[in-house]
Parts: C-alpha cells; sequence; structure tokens
C-alpha cells in the first residue's frame, strides 16, 4: 500500500518513457504535478510547463529522470526539441531541504544540489531497486548479444564480468538459456555461489588464460577489465555488450584496432522495457516522497 501523498506538489523534469509512466501511476495517488518535457495530458493533477522554472514553482520535491543531468547540465529528455538546462539559479528557488531524486547522479548534479541545500536521493542505488532494474538491463543486454552475434544463446560460451545486481541476475538468465556461463569475479564468496549454482567461476588473473574461450562476453564491471592485454587474447570473434555505466569496462579503442565487435550498451530498461521500468521507478518512488518529506 501507498503512502497517502495526495495533494502534494511535485516538479517532474524531462525524462523518456519510464517517466511517462511514473506520471500516471504519480498523478493517481492524488499528487499534484508539474511536468517539463514530457509528452503527457494537462490533468487535474498534472499541469504541463513550458519551462523549468514554471514546473519547479511552489514544489515540494523534483524528479528528475533517471540518468539525471549531462555534464553541461542538461537534463536527460528524449522527447523535446529544445535542451532543457538545469542550473543552480534554477534550484536556489527551491526551499533548504527540498528532497531531488534521479536514477543516478554525476558529479554536476552532486554538486549544484549540495551548493543549493538541497537533498539528493539517487534511487537506483538503493540496492532493491537496483536489483529489480537488473531484470530489464539482462534481458536487454541478452538482446543485444542475439542481435551482435550468429550464434544462439543456448550452448555459446557466455562470460560475465562482475557478480553484483546487475551481473548475478544476467548469469541466472543466460544459464537459463542453455548457455555455458562462466562468471569472473573477485570476491571468494561470490566465486563460491557461481560454484554451487552451477557455473564456472574464474578470477581477473585466470581470465586471460580462458578468454580465448568466450563467445560473448558481457561486462557489468565499471573499471577497465577488458583491457587491450585480455582483448588481444580473445577470439576476434567474439561479441562484448558492456552494460557498465559510460565509459564501461572495455578498452574501445583497442577492440576497435583488433576488429573485435564492443558496443557499450547504456540505458537498457528504458530503451528496452520503458513500461517495467517505468512501474518499478513508481513503486518505489512514493514511499521514498513520503520518508523524504516526513510524512
Ligand atoms: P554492483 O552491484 O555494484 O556490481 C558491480 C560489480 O562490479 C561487482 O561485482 C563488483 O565487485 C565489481 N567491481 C567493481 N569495481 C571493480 C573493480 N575495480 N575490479 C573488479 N570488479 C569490480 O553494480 P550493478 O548494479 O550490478 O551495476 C553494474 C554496472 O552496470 C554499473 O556501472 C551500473 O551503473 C551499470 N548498469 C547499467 C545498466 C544498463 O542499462 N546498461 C543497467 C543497470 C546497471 P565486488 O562485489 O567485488 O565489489
Amino acid at each position: 500500500m501507498h503512502p497517502d501523498l495526495q495533494g502534494i506538489k511535485v516538479a517532474v523534469l524531462g525524462g523518456d518513457a519510464r517517466e511517462i509512466i511514473l506520471v500516471s501511476e504519480l498523478s493517481r495517488l492524488g499528487i499534484k504535478l508539474q511536468v517539463v518535457g514530457l509528452p503527457v495530458q494537462n490533468t487535474p493533477n498534472v499541469t504541463t510547463c513550458c519551462n523549468i522554472a514554471d514546473a519547479l514553482r511552489g514544489v515540494q520535491a523534483v524528479i528528475l529522470p533517471v540518468p539525471g543531468i549531462n555534464k553541461d547540465g542538461t537534463v536527460y529528455s528524449i522527447f523535446n526539441d529544445q535542451p532543457l538546462e538545469l542550473n543552480e539559479k534554477l534550484l536556489v528557488s527551491l526551499p533548504a531541504d527540498t528532497p531531488v531524486f534521479a536514477g543516478f547522479a554525476r558529479e554536476l548534479l552532486v554538486k549544484m544540489v549540495k551548493r543549493c541545500n538541497l537533498r539528493l536521493i539517487e534511487v537506483l542505488k538503493q540496492d532493491h531497486v537496483a536489483i529489480l532494474n537488473s531484470i530489464p538491463s539482462a534481458e536487454g543486454a541478452v538482446q543485444m548479444a542475439m542481435e551482435a552475434t550468429p550464434i544462439t544463446i543456448h550452448g555459446s560460451n557466455s562470460f560475465v564480468l562482475g557478480y553484483g545486481r546487475t551481473g548475478a541476475t544476467l548469469a541466472r538468465l543466460l544459464q537459463g538459456m542453455g548457455a555455458k556461463v562462466t562468471v569472473v569475479a573477485r570476491k571468494e564468496a561470490h566465486l563460491a555461489r557461481v560454484y554451487e549454482i552451477g557455473m564456472r567461476p574464474l578470477t581477473y588473473d585466470d581470465l586471460l588464460k580462458h578468454v580465448s574461450e568466450a563467445d560473448i562476453i558481457f561486462n557489468t564491471v565499471p573499471a577497465l577489465v577488458l583491457t587491450s592485454g585480455v582483448l588481444s587474447r580473445a577470439s576476434s570473434e567474439v561479441v562484448i555488450i558492456d552494460l557498465a555505466s559510460p565509459p564501461g569496462g572495455t578498452d574501445f579503442d583497442a577492440a576497435e584496432r583488433l576488429g573485435i565487435k564492443a558496443l557499450l550498451a547504456p540505458g537498457l530498461p528504458g530503451k528496452v522495457a520503458p513500461k517495467t521500468a517505468g512501474q518499478i521507478l513508481a513503486q518505489v518512488i512514493p514511499r521514498l516522497l513520503a520518508e523524504e518529506l516526513g510524512l
């Protein structure tokens, strides 16, 4: 059950299909939404605004899209012809401690929110949200691999680098599809769990020895793990799907030099399953709003 959020005023700035679902769900809870940059209709609970200043007027909380803003302050907003620029002049109009939600925040947003005395809540940093979000991410990665390879996932030698929230979900999905799954991780406990569920565990040192066996490599580690040294031992036919946040964990220049197909795959939930991804946000944001606003 959702907390009583009737009548609270919230700004929604930009986004993609996920935020359209979110606006619809939040408005059903009686939240008054001031929306900019999304193709939504005006209703008693939804007011569309022409600019960020209007959307921020009198609100108790701000919802930014999952990727937040880029390094120039442009709000991620796929439906807008004109860029939506967020800056401190706009944010400083909000009362101190106003919660600002984003999926995750890059450096500029962290700085701006701090300097304006607001509170940043990175929704995807919450463990349960990251786990739920790993479901569409894993499916999207598999879809990309299916499109990029001439082989089936079934029977493929699929390597998953990293055994965190995304890596664990992806490895299990691949195993369920009949792939021969190798998981590369650094924690003993992760390697033991991988062995227990019938996949092959490998350390990063062992990766060098075995990488030539891989048909597909899925990277979920947000650090350079697919170095030119590792890639030079891989088959030129291997396909790399790098899910880690940009710039990913692959030396893409080396991959290109070696003729290896390597694809960076950001924002998969929003691309392959916007409805589910929006519903995940709609499940968690009401409770977070209530917590942050002390309701
Ligand atoms: P997570 O739960 O923190 O898992 C990260 C994994 O990377 C862990 O296994 C961690 O190992 C490992 N790792 C981190 N730094 C490492 C290093 N220097 N060397 C070796 N291993 C290292 O994160 P997650 O939620 O799975 O997300 C993983 C990445 O995918 C993030 O960059 C996230 O932003 C991105 N992501 C992308 C999409 C998309 O659509 N493309 C969707 C979801 C997430 P330990 O456990 O040993 O620390």
